[in-house]
Order: structure tokens, then sequence, then C-alpha cells
């Protein structure tokens, strides 16, 4: 047998180490040429044993082997074939035992038997009937996992613009804390609100209106940074937090988008504008004081007349960049 498993276990390392373009040629190379192997030295012993006389330790090791095989199938095909195969391949076991017996017409010790019973005919099937049960209960939970992920997911993005939403801005919210707090690094927010868009809708129609919102999501999502995070606050609002942006850089950088947002079109019947309410993120900061302090330069930014920015300052008033244009 000492050859038959070294080609055994080649093969099977070949089927582990292939690439996933090649993973089905070789498995099923592995899947008829071990097994095969298995088969082939097993119906050699018994030819064997038929011209010399019974070797106990030989049936043993066969069962091993056997099993050996079924687990080849049970882990390399898919759960709907995987045991049947299996359970195939040791009746095929069996049927070679059987001949091999029936040929051989010398009787058994009782022990001898027994063991041949237990080894070759009942450890087999419960072997492949535990082993498909483990890897189905694998597989199931795999699969469970996967779509609790999806669904975690699912409430977490906004189904119009696919943007993430208000649920998950609390999630970043927190991590971007975190970050501020431990790499003193600045932190911003800003609130968007598209002007006038009731007029929108009862011009064009909430259909239109929902294309505006989309393709303003994108505008925003391609003026921001990578690392910068874009979500859907909800309507016709959205909200970003902006990583490691100075003070200094806040009103630019709103100013660009806001201009973007302008320049983009989207409506090509009117102009749409944003209104922008920014702030710096303070270490003492949660959620809620930043949604009113940003909230409140937006308020301020509409009062002035829209498609302006206000930066909210965290000790004084809030100060506005008219500079439409
Ligand atoms: P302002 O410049 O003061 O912001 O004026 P506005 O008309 O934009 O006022 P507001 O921000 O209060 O308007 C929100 C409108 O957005 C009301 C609602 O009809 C519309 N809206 C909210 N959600 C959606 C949506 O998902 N799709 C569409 N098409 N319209 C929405
Ligand atoms: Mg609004
Ligand atoms: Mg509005």
């Amino acid at each position: 047998m000492l050859p038959s498993s070294v080609l055994f276990f080649g093969l099977l390392g070949l089927a582990f180490k292939s690439r996933p373009s090649q993973i089905w040629r070789v498995r099923a190379i592995v899947l008829v040429l071990g097994p095969g192997i298995v088969l082939v030295g097993y119906g050699d012993q018994l030819w064997r044993l038929a011209q010399g006389g019974f070797d106990a330790e030989y049936y043993f090791s066969m069962s091993v082997w056997i099993i050996f095989s079924c687990a080849l199938y049970v882990f390399l095909l898919p759960s709907r074939y995987s045991w049947r195969f299996a359970f195939a391949y040791y009746l095929l076991s069996l049927a070679m035992l059987g001949m091999g017996l029936a040929y051989n017409s010398f009787t058994l010790p009782s022990v001898v038997s027994n063991d041949i019973i237990l080894n070759d005919v009942i450890a087999p099937p419960v072997f492949i009937a535990l082993l498909s049960a483990f890897t189905r209960l694998r597989t199931e939970y795999a699969a469970a996992k996967a779509q609790a992920n999806d669904l975690r997911e699912l409430t977490l993005v906004d189904g119009l613009t696919g943007l993430q939403n208000r649920r998950a801005f609390s999630q970043s919210f927190k991590r971007a804390k975190a970050r501020l707090l431990r790499n003193k690094t600045p932190l911003c927010a800003m609130i968007f609100d598209i002007d006038h868009f009731k007029s929108v809708n009862d011009t064009f129609g909430h259909h239109v209106g929902d294309e505006v919102i989309c393709k303003l999501g994108e505008v925003l999502s391609q003026q921001l940074r990578g690392t910068d995070e874009v979500f859907r606050w909800g309507g016709e609002e959205f909200a970003a937090l902006l990583d490691e942006t100075p003070s200094a850089r806040l009103m630019e950088v709103a100013q660009r988008v806001r201009l973007a947002v302008q320049n983009a079109k989207l409506l090509p019947q009117r102009p749409v504008t944003i209104s922008i309410g920014a702030t710096h993120v303070l270490p003492q900061d949660t959620e809620e004081s930043v949604f009113q302090r940003a909230d409140a330069a937006l308020y301020r930014s509409k009062q002035e007349g829209r498609n302006r920015v206000t930066i909210a300052d965290e000790t004084q008033q809030p100060a506005t960049d008219s500079n439409p244009g």
C-alpha cells in the first residue's frame, strides 16, 4: 500500500493547493484516482488473501483507507452529492470484500468476523453519516452567518442612494471619535440640504426629485476623499464625516463641494444648489451635540439666503461665508 499512499496524499495536497480556476479539474482527478487506488489496493490484497490465508491486520487497515476515501468525497464534493458518492464507494468496497470472502472458502475465526463487521461494515456508514451531518451543519452555519451579515448591512444602507444611512452614521461617529481621542487628529462633520427642494418635487414630480437626490449623493461622494464618509441623513439631507481635516481647510472643502453641486447641473431645467452647515468635532462632543451645532449652522446658511456654507464656531456664534457664485 505504500506507493498508493504516496500517490493518494500527493493528489490530496494538489487538490487543496490548486488555483481556483483549476480546482474542479484537480478535484475530479482526486475523486476518481484517490479512492480508485485504494480500491485497486483492496482488490489486490483480497486476491492475495485468497491465495494465502487470512490476515486480520490487513482488514483493519483497509477499513481505515475506505473511511479516508469516503471523507475525501464528503469534503471535496458539494454536500448534495457527497454522501451519495461516499455511500456508493462504501457499497463497492463492501461488494469487493464480499466477493473476496466468498471466493475464499475458509471459515473465519469469530473474533475476526466481528472485527470485519465492525470495521468494514458498520464503521464506514456511521462515519459517512456523522461527517455529512457535520459538514452540512458547517455549511448551513456559514450561510446563516453570511445572511445575517447581509441583513445587518442592509439596515445600514439607504435604499435610494446606496449610501450609508443615519444609523450607520452613529456607528461611524463612534469610531471616528475614538480615533480623534487616540490620535488627536482633527475631525469635522457637515450637513447638506438641497435648497427649495419642495418646489423641485412640485414642479417635476417626486420621481425627478428622487433622481436629484441620487445624483447629489454621487457628487458628494466624488467630491470628498475616500477616507471621508457620506451618509444620507434623511429626505434631501446628507451628512459627512471628514477625518483629518484641520480648521483652516474646512471652509475651503465645504465651498468646493457647494460649487461642485452647483456646477453639476443636477436638473437640466434649473440650477440646484445646497446649503451647508459644518463644524469641528470636539473631544467632549456627542453625536447629538455635533448634529445640533451643524444643524444650527445649516439653518443660518438658509436664513442668509441659501447656497452658502456656515461653519459653526464652537465657542461663539456661527460664522457665515456667503460667497455664492
Ligand atoms: P429649503 O431650501 O428651506 O431646504 O427648502 P426645501 O423646500 O428644500 O424645504 P425642506 O428641506 O424642508 O424640504 C424637504 C422636502 O424634501 C419635503 C419632501 O417633500 C422632500 N423629500 C423628502 N424626502 C424625499 C424623498 O425621498 N424623495 C423626494 N423626491 N422628495 C423628498
Ligand atoms: Mg430638508
Ligand atoms: Mg431643503
